[in-house]
């Protein structure tokens, strides 16, 4: 399954996934027969309204959360606009100062940007050279004025997960507000929003095997948020996303939701042992390592480096497999991935350093034929350039 066409195995997942079976069998009908406005107040409306709702339960099971906690999205750079924009604009009076990791996505940087043109004043933390920030450093960084502390779950290029729980803590008894970007993390990992107490958190359902186009904007009941609108139009989702319901990608994801939740331990566990084997068939290259090694990471994420090599010229060679360099929001450019060199590493091995990612659907095989490809790849590159 997860090799496509001309024999080249995807192993690309948090760039995004396939879409199970299962969850296309349950979007087919809300194309073809039940098509009906979610709003609207009829048999057909109704229909969709209730499926909605299915839809909204079982995400909640997955994130561990109320339904009526969350607002449909677009995806989740939608979810993060309007969060991230609507609070701190809600809260300017509180105070100006926006706290955030230098290695977040750009989904979440962008409309920090944005706000810095607006008189926020942004402090972006650094990172070691595994990804980690300094708790005592954001502790000393909060104070009075800190609006809003963004920080991500797991890292989308290294797979580093960031000790949340510990986080809100250190904001909460600034009395500050915790936002999370909880989109790789989710269907990987168990991702509980109560335990954590994270304030606002966003996701996305292709990255779960669900549609793209869809994701949510988590909105803690008990932080009382107060959120203005970016966009105007109707009231639907809160008045926060206005607009007709996405009903079949939201039923998408409602089905990826309950298969996220009730196959997590087998694919974690059968994602893990495939990175572990990858890892270790990885090392057995010469001058290869792998980035925040010995961190806690996603089970599905390996972000490895080659020393002394043309990062674009392997990168070619590597051809029967479908890796990423930076995010993949980025891959137009030929810029160093800013989480790499935010973590300290020069533009040579930032531009060398590749990042795989497996899902529910990679197979052993795949790994066999990734590790032999990748190999190949740099031995023969590097006795031509010997
Ligand atoms: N946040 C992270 C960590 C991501 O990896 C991505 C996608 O690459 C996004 C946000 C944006 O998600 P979407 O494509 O749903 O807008």
């Amino acid at each position: 399954m997860a090799i496509i066409n001309e024999n080249i195995v995807y192993l690309d997942n948090n760039a995004s996934t396939s879409v199970d079976d299962r969850v296309i069998e349950a979007m087919l009908p809300i194309f073809k027969s039940n098509f009906g406005n979610s709003g609207s107040d009829h048999a057909y409306g109704w229909e969709a309204e209730e499926v909605v709702t299915i839809a909204r339960e079982r995400i909640s099971e997955l994130v561990h959360c109320k339904p009526s906690e969350f607002i449909f999205t677009a995806g989740a750079t939608e979810a993060a606009n309007i969060g991230i924009l609507g609070f701190c604009r809600a809260n300017k009076s509180k105070g100006n100062q926006i706290i955030t990791v230098k290695t977040e996505h750009k989904a979440i940087l962008e409309p920090i940007k944005a706000l810095e043109k607006e008189g926020f004043r942004v402090s972006y933390l650094n990172v070691d050279d595994c990804g980690n920030i300094d708790l005592q450093e954001l502790d000393k960084a909060i104070t009075k004025e800190t609006v809003l502390v963004v920080v991500m779950l797991a890292n989308n290029e290294t797979g580093l997960i960031h000790p949340i729980a510990e986080i809100a803590q250190l904001v909460h008894n600034k009395s500050s507000t915790l936002f999370c970007d909880i989109t790789q993390a989710v269907g990987k990992i168990n991702v509980d929003l109560e335990a954590l107490n994270i304030d606002m958190a966003v996701f996305s359902g292709h990255k779960m095997h669900g549609p793209k186009g869809c994701g949510a904007l988590y909105l803690n009941r008990k932080s009382r948020l107060n959120v203005v609108q970016t966009f105007y139009g109707g009231s639907q989702e809160k008045n926060l996303r206005p607009g007709t319901l996405n009903v079949p990608a939201i039923v998408g994801l409602g089905a990826a939701a309950y298969y996220a939740k009730s196959e997590l331990k087998t694919n974690c566990d059968t994602m893990l042992a495939l990175r572990n084997s990858l890892e270790k068939g990885l090392l057995d290259i010469d001058s290869v390592f792998i980035h925040a090694q010995n961190e806690e990471r996603l089970p599905n994420t390996v972000n490895f480096a080659v020393t002394n090599i043309d990062g674009g010229k392997l990168l070619r060679r590597m051809n029967k497999i479908a890796i990423s360099r930076g995010s993949a929001c980025n891959a137009n450019t030929v810029n160093p991935s800013h989480v790499l060199t935010a973590m300290g590493f020069d533009a040579a091995i930032a531009l060398a350093s590749f990042r795989v990612s497996l899902s529910k659907a990679t197979t052993s095989s795949d790994i066999e034929f990734a590790i032999k490809n990748i190999r190949e790849a740099i031995y023969s590159l590097q006795k031509m350039t010997a």
